[in-house]
């Protein structure tokens, strides 16, 4: 019979590895845009920031944490965003393929459904990808480090960026003057160039562009309790305090 030659092929199902992620750790999921310089060249992105395409990360990450179960923080810049499980999560046996495609594949399929919202009329040229990876941390401390270590790679590249696109937008460099012009430099360096040549308090810019974008829970009470994603720019110094994933 049927159920018999389906018996007989069943023991291919021991080849799946096992991929349980540790127990009482937090489970981060890292999403990154596939060749998205080229995908922001040829959809025309502002520089150094395009805030329709911010805009469209959050909101997809918003979906993600909508649809998907148990996820506390989400952290965006660029093309990325991470996604912090809660550590006593059971969703899907905690099997790190089924989680982070999960969180790909809402991710990505939302980027394409919501593309209209924010870019209007201007068409979608091409199905974007994102990667993702699983990372475990077992400690509140190690947590907090993984969200800084993502915010201060922020800043350091939305400096350079917003120096380097001034000398250009601002100062009519061409990006290898401009880019010869900032070998070497450090931040103060570059602050003082923005602040001395251009008029510019960096610390003045969008917080959106120096810090990134947290999506947290919010409880929203009207007939009931629903939850409901939100947007916060602030230092990931500040999440701890905010959120229940400090404790336990
Ligand atoms: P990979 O596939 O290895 O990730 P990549 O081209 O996506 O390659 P990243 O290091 O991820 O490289 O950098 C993403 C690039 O996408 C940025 O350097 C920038 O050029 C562009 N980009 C992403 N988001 C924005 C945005 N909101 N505004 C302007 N440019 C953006
Ligand atoms: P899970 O999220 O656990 O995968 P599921 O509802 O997707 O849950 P599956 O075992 O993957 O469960 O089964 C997919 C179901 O989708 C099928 O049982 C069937 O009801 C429906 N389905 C998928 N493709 C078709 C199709 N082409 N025509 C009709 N029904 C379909
Ligand atoms: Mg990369
Ligand atoms: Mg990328
Ligand atoms: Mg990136
Ligand atoms: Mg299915």
């Amino acid at each position: 019979s049927s159920a018999m030659a389906k018996s007989k092929f069943e023991y291919v199902r021991s080849f799946e590895t096992d991929d349980t992620c540790l127990r009482n750790c937090y489970i981060v999921v890292r999403l990154d845009g596939r060749n998205f310089h080229k995908f922001a060249e040829q959809h025309q992105f502002a520089k150094p920031n395009d805030d329709r395409a911010l805009g469209l990360m959050s909101r997809s990450a918003r979906s993600v944490m909508e649809e998907l179960e148990d996820i506390t923080i989400a952290y965006g810049q660029s093309d990325e965003f991470s996604f912090v499980f809660k550590r006593t999560t059971t969703w899907f046996k905690r099997r790190a393929s089924k989680l982070m495609t999960h969180v790909a594949s809402q991710f990505s399929s939302s980027y394409v459904f919501y593309w209209k919202e924010f870019f209007g009329e201007q068409p979608l040229l091409y199905p974007p990808g994102f990667d993702g990876r699983v990372v475990l941390y077992p400690t509140n401390h190690n947590l907090r480090d993984y969200l800084s270590w993502r915010q201060a790679d922020c800043h350091i590249n939305n400096l350079y960026n917003t120096v380097f696109w001034t000398l250009i937008q601002k100062g009519g460099l061409t990006t290898t003057q401009a880019e010869d012009r900032l070998k070497g430099t450090l931040a103060s360096d570059k602050n003082e160039i923005l602040f001395s040549e251009f008029d510019t308090n960096y610390n003045n810019e969008s917080a959106v562009h120096r810090k990134g974008t947290t999506l947290i829970w919010e409880k929203v009470r009207y007939s009931g309790v629903i939850k409901s994603a939100q947007f916060l720019q602030i230092s990931v110094e500040d999440i701890p305090s905010m959120c229940p994933t400090s404790s336990v």
